[in-house]
């Protein structure tokens, strides 16, 4: 199945459509439950923003906060300036989309859509003009005529984007919109968030539990867990320079080391493990005595047969398509993961037989306990 979405029709305007978003010390409870640890937070506008975490993890507290659907315990949040902690959901300059849809069963493609001008009391031509607009800006053009029941999720999921995008909010809280699409429609739908968000500018706040979906389509992520946050950066910072041993092991697969920091000279370290002493970045200060990981991405592991590097032996070879994992015993002190393109990697090596592994110092990377 394919589904071709029209390319962006306007480009971006110089000024983005959306706001900033500031939290200052926000937190939530729920009598004894912590929901919400103190969230500070200062986005630019026309950002893409995910909150990533597992269930339960505070994601959705942070949307209905953010939406007016609960109050905060503490803090302040302000949208473009604008203080709007007391606020209720009509007033604020936000638009929700839900993953079930929330559509209005009895009512049209176009009249759900319309909807949101119609109650706030928008002219009968005007209404009609933008919402054709958007449902060709969504592909749904033909569609207007039928009701929710007549859609596919895909399609549904489209509509209440326009839904929420034909109001101009100053941002579009997104929560889970695609967990009940499947895997092929929802890499579609990524795409077409990402080119809606690009086209408008409008500030996103999009709530997943998908690392891979997340470092798809954001400009920033704030990564959550039981209710705080473990680090707020881009994709590429949050792989690359993991704050945390929860954000080292959430984001892809990582090889993590526990030990001791045993020196440490400008922005590189040399940590003391089980598997003997390395050299390391440090990019979050870690300081001598300070019990740290190191991390090494499994891409950056190399395997050769005979010299160099950590000797170990082959307990396991896994094929994945177009990567191959392989698995090695370093003397019984510890496994390490190498990760390289099944062409080259698999044929090389066989389970019992023993290589040496190594890595680039500067693929070596300590992370804070
Ligand atoms: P997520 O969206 O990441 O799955 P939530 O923000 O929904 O997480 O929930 C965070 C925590 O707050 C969970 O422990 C949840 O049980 C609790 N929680 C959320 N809403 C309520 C509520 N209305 N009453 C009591 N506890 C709640
Ligand atoms: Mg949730």
């Amino acid at each position: 199945m394919s589904i071709a979405f029209p390319l962006a029709q306007h480009a971006m305007e110089t000024t983005p459509a959306g706001a900033r978003l500031e939290m200052e010390s926000v937190s939530k409870r729920y009598g004894e439950i912590v929901a919400l640890d103190p969230l500070t937070l200062d986005v630019d506008p026309g950002t893409f923003l995910s909150v990533l975490g597992p269930s339960g993890s505070g994601k959705t507290t942070v949307l209905r906060l953010i939406g007016g659907f609960t109050a905060p315990s503490s803090g302040r949040i302000r949208l473009g300036g604008q203080d709007i902690t007391d606020l209720p959901i009509f007033q604020r300059p936000s638009n929700t989309v839900f993953q079930d849809y929330a559509l209005f069963p009895h009512l049209s493609v176009a009249a759900n859509v319309g909807y949101g001008l119609s109650v706030r009391g928008r002219p009968a031509g005007e209404i009609k003009h933008k919402v054709e607009e958007i449902l060709a800006v969504v592909g749904l053009e033909t569609m207007a005529g039928r009701a929710p029941a007549q859609l596919s999720g895909g399609q549904r999921q489209r509509v209440a984007l326009a839904r929420a995008l034909i109001c101009e909010p100053k941002i579009m809280l997104l929560d889970e919109p695609l967990a009940a699409l499947d895997a092929e429609l929802r890499r579609q739908m990524q795409d077409f968030l990402k080119s809606q968000q690009r086209r408008t500018g409008i500030t996103f706040l999009f709530v997943t539990h998908d690392q891979q979906e997340a470092i798809g389509v954001s400009d920033l992520i704030l990564v959550m867990q039981k209710g705080r946050v473990e680090q707020v950066a881009s994709p590429r910072e949050l792989y690359y320079r993991p704050k945390t041993l929860f954000v080292a092991g959430f984001f892809g697969e990582n090889n993590l080391l526990p030990g001791r920091v045993v020196a440490v000279s400008g922005t590189a370290a040399q940590i003391e493990t089980a598997m003997g002493r390395f050299k390391a970045e440090n990019p979050h200060g870690c300081k001598v005595g300070d019990q740290a990981s190191l991390a090494i991405r499994p891409e950056t592991v190399e395997l050769s047969p005979a010299t160099g590097g950590l000797a170990g032996t082959v307990t396991d070879i896994s094929f994945r398509g177009s990567a191959t994992c392989v698995t090695a015993d370093i003397g019984g002190r510890g496994r390490l993961l190498s990760i390289g393109p099944s062409d080259r990697h698999e044929p090389n090596w066989q389970p019992g037989q023993a290589i040496r592994l190594g890595w680039p110092e500067t693929a070596a990377l300590l992370v804070p306990y």
